[in-house]
């Protein structure tokens, strides 16, 4: 059986690789239009800023390919899919038969309506998705001698962005839509934790700014925000989000909405067609994390080779920002719309030393959680994440205690309060009887 992956990054990798373990035979294939074979996004910043080089990034050297017997094809865009006569088109004017067809051609960066920005990608407007893009970067940086940057989108993206462009010496600002940074991933409590974290880091945030227009002459002035405020820059990045690339599949008549549209088989709407990564869509959602590649990858792989025994039902979102000094996870529902119906917040919000652990239930299930200035919880939330705990253990992994005036009996529970106890001020007396706090103790329940 010959099996052709278009995309050598997440999804495409390990597929062929969860391909190779359950069948030593397939003739497994794998084309990229980049230079280079699959390498970490995450560290791209980091290039541009000079703290690694281009090795440190490749997660899969050739060797390893080699070793699996996959067989890699870089520089290779694929211009066209025939389903009908299952055969593609290599840009340079090869045509390939195929048995079974993996899509895992990922997404893009999303660019925003706003005046100006289109046109001036690659003219001192950046976006940041691949090597190229970072390279480009840090040479415009140098070449420019930039001092002044402005990062649109308050996102993961943004914020680990600014924190390379903030060491690569260029005053930094980040540019937010929405009122709170993260605004996918935290709560009010937490976003405003973070953002003084962030500013203690030396970058401006502004929120609730909503960029009309990219001002430029010759070269990037700044920017200019709807409520007629300018803020200047030398440089200017947008990071807002990706969107799944769909235009090789749409060409071909596969279907497509947001993404790919796939099933619970990661099977296409074509025969023999397969999608994974960020360019799927499934059950009218898209992902745009690792963690969703690898899940659906190792379906994929089943399918393909013909045991249709798991069915993907979706993933758990989960994102941790990589910023050293800042330690902030955020998995699955972290801000139910409607508190009751089922659904419980235990919390420790601990102010004193910038600590926000908060954990999300519905009917007695782990659903999501924020955690934020600590990592003691995070093995205990993934372990636990879509499964039964009790509130005794959720109490334990965010050390979230009760206290108990030993005048009245009242009980001070911080799961429950948006204030620890030790946060409370000293002047601070029991509600039912008045009792100062060196009143209360802690009690186990
Ligand atoms: C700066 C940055 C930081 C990130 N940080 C995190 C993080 O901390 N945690 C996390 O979970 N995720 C993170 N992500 C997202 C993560 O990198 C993606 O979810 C992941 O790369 C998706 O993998 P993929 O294989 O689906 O697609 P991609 O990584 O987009 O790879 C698709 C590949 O297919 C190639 N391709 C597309 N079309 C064609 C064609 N026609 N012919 C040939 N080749 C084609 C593309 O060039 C690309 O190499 C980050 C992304 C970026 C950019």
């Amino acid at each position: 059986m010959e099996i052709h992956i278009i995309g050598n990054n997440v999804g495409g990798t390990f597929t062929a690789q969860n391909i190779r373990k359950q069948n030593g035979d397939a003739e497994i294939h794998i084309y990229s239009e980049e230079n280079h074979n699959y390498y970490t996004r995450i560290k791209l910043p980091e290039i541009i800023s000079e703290q690694m080089i281009i090795d440190d990034l490749i997660v899969f050297k050739q060797e390893w390919y080699d070793h699996n017997r996959i067989n890699t094809h870089l520089n290779s865009k694929i211009t066209k899919i025939d389903p009908e006569a299952k055969t593609f088109l290599i840009e340079n004017g090869e045509q390939i038969s195929y048995d079974k067809l993996v899509l895992a051609i990922g997404s893009h960066p999303n660019i925003p309506p706003i005046t100006n920005a289109r046109e001036s990608v690659g003219k001192g407007v950046f976006t940041l998705r691949n090597i190229e893009d970072a390279l480009e970067i840090r040479q415009y940086i140098k070449k420019n001698h930039c001092e002044k940057a402005i990062i649109i989108g308050g996102g993961l993206l943004g914020l680990e962005l600014s924190k390379q462009i903030k060491n690569c010496g260029l005053d930094t600002r980040v540019v937010e839509f929405f009122p709170r940074l993260l605004p996918r991933q935290l709560d009010v409590d937490c976003a405003n934790m973070l953002e003084q974290e962030v500013e203690e880091m030396g970058i401006e945030v502004e929120l609730d700014a909503k960029t009309d227009k990219i001002l430029a002459n010759d070269t990037i002035e700044g920017i200019l925000l709807k409520n007629g405020v300018i803020y200047e820059a030398d440089i200017i990045f947008i990071q807002a989000g990706v969107k799944p690339n769909v235009s090789l599949a749409k060409e071909a008549g596969i279907d497509v909405n947001k993404g790919i549209v796939v099933n619970e088989y990661l099977e296409a709407s074509k025969k023999d067609i397969y999608a994974v990564g960020d360019c799927i869509e499934f059950n009218s959602q898209t992902w745009g994390i690792i963690p969703a590649c690898i899940e659906q990858s190792e379906i994929a792989a089943s399918s393909i080779l013909g045991k249709k025994e798991e069915k993907y039902k979706g993933t758990t979102p989960k994102t941790t920002l990589k910023i050293v000094g800042i330690d902030l996870t955020s998995v699955g529902v972290h801000d139910p719309e409607e508190v009751g119906g089922g659904w419980e917040i235990l919390k420790k919000a601990d102010r004193t030393s910038n600590c926000y652990q908060k954990i999300v239930l519905k009917d007695n299930k782990l659903k999501g959680a924020i955690l934020f200035g600590k990592k003691d919880a995070v093995s205990f939330v993934n372990k636990n994440i879509e499964s039964e705990v009790s509130i005794e253990e959720i109490r334990k992994a965010i050390e979230a205690y009760i206290y108990k005036c030993s005048n009245c009996g009242a009980k001070y529970d911080e799961a429950k309060k948006d204030i620890s106890f030790n946060d409370l001020p000293e002047d601070w007396q029991c509600p039912k009887c008045g009792s100062s706090k060196d009143k209360f103790s802690k009690i186990e329940e």
